[in-house]
């Protein structure tokens, strides 16, 4: 291990091989505290869960798998054609007191260690902007983290992944919300559970409103998003 990124390893045992190449990061909490439970946690082959990096609120950067294998931290997930995101992620744990034991922000130090971590990664893997993803985003009926409080803008401002649309183009081009979740699906989500879909598109794009409800702001943001994509302006 010669990652001066990377502070201390502790090996995990929950891994398997890759069925795909590396294409995506999946950003998480642990929801979880101290850090050491989720740690241990992660590292307990009968909880059978783990993540490629942990990185603790005070902004040490853990190693638990190797990049090369599977970590176990999506579960059942899907995004853009791949159900399988395990295989073709990174997973990287935010030590985090999540939802569960009083939601807040991000700890500075811990986002500027993600930042430097996440920049090598996407690198190395010529990951494209739009797979740089929160767990709630691959998995939207089951899972809220990283949550609304996640500074996206920050990592958007080093080009590490999408930057939340600012100037909407006029007009609506989703008439009934049946194009909008086939617009939805293109982006990336899956949309099964239509209004958890709906939700999760909104706790990263729109948090200020999660409501499920398509309203014409969502709309506008989503066409947005599919535009720049399509235009080459990102990937
Ligand atoms: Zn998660």
């Amino acid at each position: 291990m010669n990652d001066p990124l990377v502070h201390r390893e502790i090996a995990s045992p929950n891994w398997n091989e890759r069925q795909l190449p590396i294409s995506m990061v999946v950003l998480h909490y642990t929801e979880m505290k101290p850090v050491e439970s989720a740690i241990e946690r992660m590292c307990d082959p009968h909880a059978e869960v783990s993540a490629h990096y942990c990185i603790t609120e005070e902004g040490e950067v853990i190693r638990l798998v190797p990049e090369e294998k599977r970590a176990w931290h999506a579960g059942l997930s899907y995004w853009r054609g791949h159900r399988d995101v395990n295989s073709a992620s990174i997973g990287i744990e935010l030590d985090h007191p999540g939802h569960a034991l009083g939601y807040r922000g991000f700890a500075d130090a811990q986002i500027e260690a993600l930042v430097p971590l996440l920049n090598r990664i996407v690198l190395a893997h010529d990951i494209p902007r739009a797979n740089v993803v929160g767990h709630s985003d691959v998995a939207p009926a089951r899972k809220i983290d990283p949550g609304e409080l996640f500074p996206w803008d920050r990592l958007a401002e080093y080009r590490l992944c999408l930057q939340r649309p600012e100037k909407l183009e006029l007009g609506d081009p989703f008439d009934n919300d049946g194009a909008f979740y086939l617009a939805l699906e293109r982006f990336g989500y899956d949309i099964t559970d239509g209004h958890k879909a709906v939700e999760a598109f909104q706790r990263r794009w729109r948090p200020e409103r999660i409501d499920g409800q398509i309203d014409g702001q969502v709309r506008a943001i989503l066409f947005q998003l599919l535009l720049e994509r399509d235009r080459g302006i990102a990937r």
